[in-house]
């Protein structure tokens, strides 16, 4: 494996690269050697140093020799790690009862009300369908919208990472050129709102969304869904324009399709304007998939569908999940739904968010690499460039300043196609003072990076 960022496609961003020369504490050589004898070639490491974690709570990390670490980059535990509220939660229900979805419960019901009612139309009063992943859900969106439209063309976006299966794999380009893509998928360019003027990205958008449908038809597939991540985390983090989604939703209703919201990144409050990323461009999706930050590290997943849409299908199909809805996923879901709203994690990571963003945009100033800042909420892109003028993609800054933030325990990483944009995503309980610590390290990352230069 090559070194961490490259440019190349299908090069994790951030992997660690085991050929590298780094000097690296016998423990975790160790470790590492352990790891590549149990777990094999498929898995990827972060850092050029990995992490070896043991203990988490909030936004802190701990190591085996106990130093801590400012978590600046998971999602997954949105509300904090070991969120007292979540713990107990499914502590209580798995001393009390898991069973699946085929007996009548409470939590089950009670938590689809609560959801959906976050929902705009027509997914207000649309379906919960619960699944373990992501991948999962949207895999299950596929297959609602294969047999709902008779069609199995998929539009997405350059490098788009929807899910692990099968299916999911085959529409998600940014695993690389090694993981085939199907013949019945199509993409559209990123949305790169640094290159190109806001003012004609939305008109060029839904045009290579338009030339695509016509292209699958051409081809004799017709559309069954254009599916996206309204924050375009794996492009890149593309968060304005946000009239881009709305017409491109038309021509995909146009031609029959469906459009289905992935929220696996953008959703549950994560972007500090709405509780779902889809909202922010005012669209209505026909479906909005869930995960990683549903359960706050408890894996559950799921999908909220329109009725009209799953209509057909729940009558000629079924679905049942082993585990997917069971009594202690739900608990783990409902308080971590629970803590959002009552500590207003929507307003935090709006607020946390701007201050960070504010701190950014003064350290642009004095570091030139910096060519763009993006983001909403606690979802922010951070785009190095080798020169400002021809907006050169600077790969190797990046993944300086990833392993220099790591050196001084402030874990972040970087994404996009280029591996350029440094990712900044953390807990959406970050507070100021975690937001100055954050780039009070990044200031002086960025020092040492250009010092060494
Ligand atoms: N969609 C998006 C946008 C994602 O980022 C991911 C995970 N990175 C998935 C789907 C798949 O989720 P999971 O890993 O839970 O299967």
């Amino acid at each position: 494996m090559t070194a961490t960022s490259t440019s190349q496609r299908g090069k994790m961003v951030n992997a660690f690269n085991p050929d590298a020369d780094a000097k690296l504490p016998a423990r975790t050589r160790e470790l590492i050697e352990r790891r590549a004898t149990v777990l094999g070639p498929a898995y990827r490491l972060f850092y050029q140093t990995p992490v070896h974690i043991v203990r988490g709570l909030g936004t802190k990390l701990w190591d085996e020799s106990g130093d801590e670490y400012l978590d600046a980059y998971n999602n997954v535990v949105s509300v904090g790690h070991a969120n007292p509220h979540v713990v107990q939660a499914v502590h209580r229900q798995m001393e009390t009862l898991c069973t699946h979805t085929r007996y009548l419960h409470d939590g089950i019901l009670g938590y689809a009300e609560e959801l959906r009612a976050t929902a705009g139309r027509p997914l207000t009063d649309g379906h919960l369908m619960l699944t373990c992943t992501g991948s999962e859900a949207n895999d299950l969106a596929l297959r609602i919208a294969k047999h709902r439209t008779g069609h199995r063309g998929i539009i997405v976006t350059s490098e788009a990472y929807h899910g692990n299966s099968d299916l999911t794999a085959s529409f998600s380009p940014s695993l690389g050129e090694g993981s085939p893509l199907g013949t019945w998928v199509r993409r559209v360019p990123t949305p790169d709102s640094y290159r190109i003027d806001p003012a004609d990205l939305c008109r060029r958008f839904v045009t290579s969304v338009r030339e695509q449908i016509a292209d699958l038809q051409r081809h004799g597939e017709g559309l069954a869904a254009f599916i996206v991540d309204s924050l375009f985390s794996s492009d890149g983090i593309f968060s304005e324009p946000t009239g881009l989604l709305g017409p491109v939703a038309g021509a995909v209703h146009e031609a029959g399709g469906l459009f289905i919201a992935d929220e696996v990144q953008s959703g549950f409050a994560r972007s500090g304007d709405a509780m779902w990323g889809h909202q922010r461009h005012q669209v209505q999706p026909d479906i909005m998939t869930l995960g990683k930050p549903m359960g706050n590290g408890f894996p559950v997943a799921g999908i909220v569908v329109a009725r009209d849409t799953v209509a057909r299908f729940g009558h000629e199909q079924r679905y049942f999940n082993t585990f997917g809805g069971n009594t202690v996923a739900v608990a783990a879901a409902q308080a971590t739904f629970e803590v959002i709203r009552d500590q207003d994690l929507l307003g935090n990571a709006a607020r946390v968010g701007r201050e960070i963003r504010d701190g950014l945009r003064q350290l642009s100033e004095k570091h030139d690499r910096i060519g763009d800042i993006r983001g909403t909420g606690l979802y922010i892109g951070v785009e190095m460039v080798s020169d400002r003028d021809g907006k050169t993609p600077d790969a190797a800054t990046a993944t300086a300043i990833v392993n220099g933030l790591r050196d001084r325990r402030v874990l972040i990483s970087a994404t996009g196609f280029h591996a350029n944009v440094l990712k900044i995503r953390p807990p959406l309980v970050f507070s100021s003072a975690d937001a100055d610590r954050l780039l009070i390290a990044l200031d002086d990352t960025l020092s040492s990076v250009e010092r060494h230069e």
